[in-house]
């Protein structure tokens, strides 16, 4: 199994780790790929889009032609997992801050999304999440997070918190708010490797 993490800006490094290591839970051989140009994702099984600036990794994935290469791939049926900024980037309605800057977006889920929506000192915190995938609450760290305001007919939600959706599913396309990556619980990695197999 071959997974692509764009690499381009962000948490880049935690999602390498967390993707080999929830791979070897599961005990299934397979490669962890960085990906920054075009060229790597056509050979790739799943993509995993971190977290980091939406606005400039948006940019700089339409700049390298990697932008077209994850279209082609959620076309295809791979799976693709965004996380945070992934998530802003996976939706079709990037909410005002995105219309206003011609944000470039990805447009996989059919979700609105509102950017930084916890703002001011709520920024970044941590919670037990009751996750719709798992039997047990999944503690989740939410950091300048976006959520999903929200969704059309065909929209899985996963998780809710507040009166915000902050994970949902459409298809093999898995969007989250907050950070799998930075937890050593590895549920919600192996919940998406499982949809490769
Ligand atoms: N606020 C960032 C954005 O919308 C996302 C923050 C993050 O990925 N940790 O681009």
């Amino acid at each position: 199994m071959k997974i692509a993490i764009v690499a381009i800006q962000g948490n880049v490094e935690e999602h390498i780790s967390a993707a080999k290591k929830a791979l070897k839970e599961m005990g299934l051989p397979g490669e962890v790929l960085p990906v920054r140009h075009s060229g790597t994702i056509p050979t790739c099984d799943a993509i995993i889009l971190p977290g980091g600036e939406s606005t400039t990794l948006g940019r700089l994935m339409a700049r390298e032609g990697i932008d077209v290469e994850i279209k082609e791939a959620a076309a295809a049926g791979k799976p693709i997992m965004g996380t945070c900024a992934g998530l802003v980037l996976l939706a079709k309605d990037g909410g005002d801050q995105a219309r206003r800057t011609g944000q470039h977006l990805l447009g996989l889920m059919d979700i609105s999304v509102d950017r930084n929506a916890f703002g001011g000192q709520r920024e970044s915190f941590e919670v037990p999440l009751k996750v719709s995938i798992l039997d047990s609450p999944y503690n989740a760290i939410f950091i300048r997070a976006p959520v999903i305001t929200g969704v059309k007919p065909g929209i899985e939600v996963l998780a809710s918190f507040d009166k915000y959706i902050v994970a949902a599913k459409q298809g093999n396309v898995i969007a989250l708010a907050f950070h799998p990556e930075l937890t050593e619980d590895f549920r919600i990695h192996r919940y998406f490797f499982e949809l490769v197999k």
